[in-house]
């Protein structure tokens, strides 16, 4: 029996979604029907609903969300209907060999792909499910490998940001940029993402935290959750301020913006051996100019899929460190949408009104 439920319909990449009622299908074996509690609105939703990245249309857009579990297909054990999740848009399949050595993010498993294109009618049609997620719904049909319990204590809108947001920019430092005690680093825009890396670096025991934004109240966040220096971009050139302000620059430096320009930034911002890490998403075509004479000394440059993420493993021990006060994650979700005004709330998100826009269900 299918379960119909109002969500954002993208007909066109470019304009504004519109609210329609949808069908889901009854979860199959491994799959779970999740009822929408919070859903934040990530740069890779804006990327998506512009066209930056082509997607098949239409689709319900969304991908960083909490909620209940309301179903579960047969053999499904990891959850029970009422049981509040976190929903990844990182699935696995636990057997290939991405997954069996640790790098679940790089999963080769092509069936996920399969699975998300008969969950969604919409006008009675199968619609392509966005990312295995499609969050901006008051319904989600998605794979069990998909979702992290919750325990109590954890508000929806925490659930939701570390389903991405802050789970992206932690698992980058902790996971790829491993920074010692005491580094320095810098962190290249200061949305959800990487306040998350900003707040991760705080808790590796980085000394000097540089984050570089052009949005002052943005900076103000990062200030408030760790930065030790903080370099307007839309004032101040980054790479002399982060250099002037560190003497031979950073050990760690991280890209969260999703521009070639910001991520040959971080690499010209390195100390010698210093490592840049990339986890914005670059748009296709995208080309990374570095300057060639400081390729020596040791400097590196790579990019990550969530910061290599094992969801099962690291998002619990990050919902620990929320529940102690290492990582603030209700302070990122500065504002809320019901998901009928999802056209303002996309708005808000593009203009970078706050840091994290929320739509609340
Ligand atoms: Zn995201
Ligand atoms: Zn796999």
């Amino acid at each position: 029996m299918p379960h119909t439920c109002l969500a954002a319909v993208t007909r066109q990449p470019g304009t504004p979604p519109s609210i329609e009622m949808i069908e889901l299908r009854d979860p199959r074996a491994g799959e779970v029907l999740v009822r929408t509690r919070s859903a934040g609105i990530c740069g890779t939703d804006l990327h998506f609903a512009a066209g930056t990245f082509p997607y098949p249309m239409p689709t319900v857009l969304g991908h960083e969300a909490s909620g209940v579990v309301e179903t579960i297909g047969d053999g499904v054990t990891w959850v029970n209907p009422g049981n509040r999740v976190i929903v990844c848009d990182q699935t696995f399949c636990g057997r290939c060999a991405q997954c069996v050595s640790g790098q679940m993010v790089y999963c080769t498993d092509t069936q996920a792909k399969q699975r998300q294109r008969d969950r969604l009618l919409i006008d009675g049609r199968p619609g392509r499910q966005y990312l295995g997620v499609s969050a901006f719904a008051e319904l989600m049909l998605v794979d069990e490998n998909s979702l992290i319990p919750v325990p109590d204590g954890l508000s929806d809108d925490a659930a939701a940001l570390l389903s991405c947001c802050i789970t992206t920019g932690a698992a980058t430092i902790f996971n790829v940029a491993r920074p010692r005690p005491g580094a320095a680093v810098a962190v290249f825009g200061c949305g959800g993402v990487g306040l998350g890396a900003i707040q991760a670096a705080r808790a590796a025991s980085a000394s000097t935290i540089v984050a570089v934004d052009s949005e002052k109240h943005r900076l103000t966040v990062a200030k408030e959750l760790g930065a030790t220096h903080v370099v307007d971009a839309g004032i101040d050139d980054p790479v002399e301020v982060v250099r002037a302000s560190t003497g031979i620059g950073v050990n760690i430096a991280v890209e969260a913006v999703g521009l070639a320009i910001t991520a040959a930034q971080a690499f010209s911002v390195l100390a010698p051996g210093g490592q840049a890490v990339v986890l914005g998403m670059l748009p296709p075509g995208a080309e990374i100019v570095l300057p060639g004479r400081t390729i020596r000394q040791g400097r590196g440059i790579s990019g990550t899929i969530m910061g290599n993420v094992r969801t099962r493993e690291d998002i619990p021990r990050f919902i620990d460190l929320v529940r102690t006060g290492s990582l603030a994650a209700d302070r990122l979700a500065t504002t809320h949408y019901p998901l009928t005004d999802i056209g303002q709330a996309l708005d808000d998100a593009r203009s970078r009104r706050g840091v994290r826009t929320m739509i609340r269900f």
